[in-house]
């Protein structure tokens, strides 16, 4: 039977990895990895902001990052358009669960670094962040959760790599190689739907959309998607508990 280019069925995960408080020198750190996309996350602060902005709730300052080495080619040291969008993509996903009205007139600041990337790489690094957020104690409602659902050819499948973001059935046709996964996706090109859930009031924060996808395929889709946040939120869940407990610290 062809499954997924990777060997996944539709709805699988790839192997998530987490690793909390990696960096000595922030308040809380966390690195979040779906299969071979690796995100760091750093919180500073809160600290008191010099600038009058808003000074009823404090002030999230985001950079995301791709490292120069994350790509298969070099990809250029200085940020461009995406980075700046993403980093802006990711605080408006991840700002609706904090209690920023609880530290008014701080600032806290969050850097993103993608280490190894292979589509997804926002959805790794709102995950990363979430957990960063709430190691270092930002006042949280919930964790934010992300992943990305999709339409491969015409197979909604679950977090897509980028072999799958890429698909296009008319350049299969041209490798005997890659023939026989036409037949498990179909015909077409793919979509890509990057959500951030805030799984407990079951809200989404986040949804962009990178192709084309009918109102029931995309239905499907985001059901798809909330049914997935709650086996991340779990595994996040349990490595704080199993983190807290081992360094001494307890919440919850
Ligand atoms: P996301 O990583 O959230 O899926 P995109 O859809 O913009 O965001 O990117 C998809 C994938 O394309 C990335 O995860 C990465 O594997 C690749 N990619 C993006 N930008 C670059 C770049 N400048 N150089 C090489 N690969 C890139």
């Amino acid at each position: 039977m062809v499954k997924r280019f990777d060997g996944r069925e539709y709805n699988q995960l790839r192997k998530i990895n987490i690793k909390l408080n990696v960096i000595d020198n922030a308040r809380g750190s966390a690195i979040f990895s779906f299969g071979n996309t690796v995100a760091l996350a750093a919180v500073y602060g809160p600290k008191p902001s010099k600038m009058s902005l808003d000074y009823e709730k404090a002030f999230l300052r985001v950079r995301y990052n791709m490292l120069t080495f994350s790509t298969p080619e070099r990809k250029k040291p200085t940020p461009g358009r995406r980075e700046i969008e993403l980093s802006e993509v990711i605080k408006r996903a991840l700002e609706p669960a904090l209690l920023l009205e609880e530290i008014p007139g701080s600032i806290i600041d969050i850097y993103i670094e993608i280490l190894n990337a292979d589509a997804g790489t926002r959805t790794a690094s709102i995950n990363a962040t979430s957990l960063a957020l709430s190691l270092a104690g930002i006042p949280m409602r919930d964790l934010v959760v992300a992943l990305a659902v999709g339409k491969v050819g015409e197979k909604i499948v679950v977090d897509l790599n980028k072999e799958e973001e890429d698909y296009n059935s008319e350049k299969l046709k041209k490798d005997p190689e890659k023939l026989k996964y036409i037949e498990y996706y179909g015909e077409g090109r793919s979509t890509d739907i990057p959500v951030a859930i805030i799984p407990s009031e079951k809200k989404f924060t986040l949804i962009q959309l990178d192709g084309e996808i009918s109102n029931k395929e995309l239905n499907d889709a985001l059901n798809l998607a909330l049914e997935k946040s709650l086996e991340i939120k779990n595994l996040i869940r349990s490595n704080i508990l199993k983190h807290l407990s081992l360094s001494g610290n307890f919440i919850y």
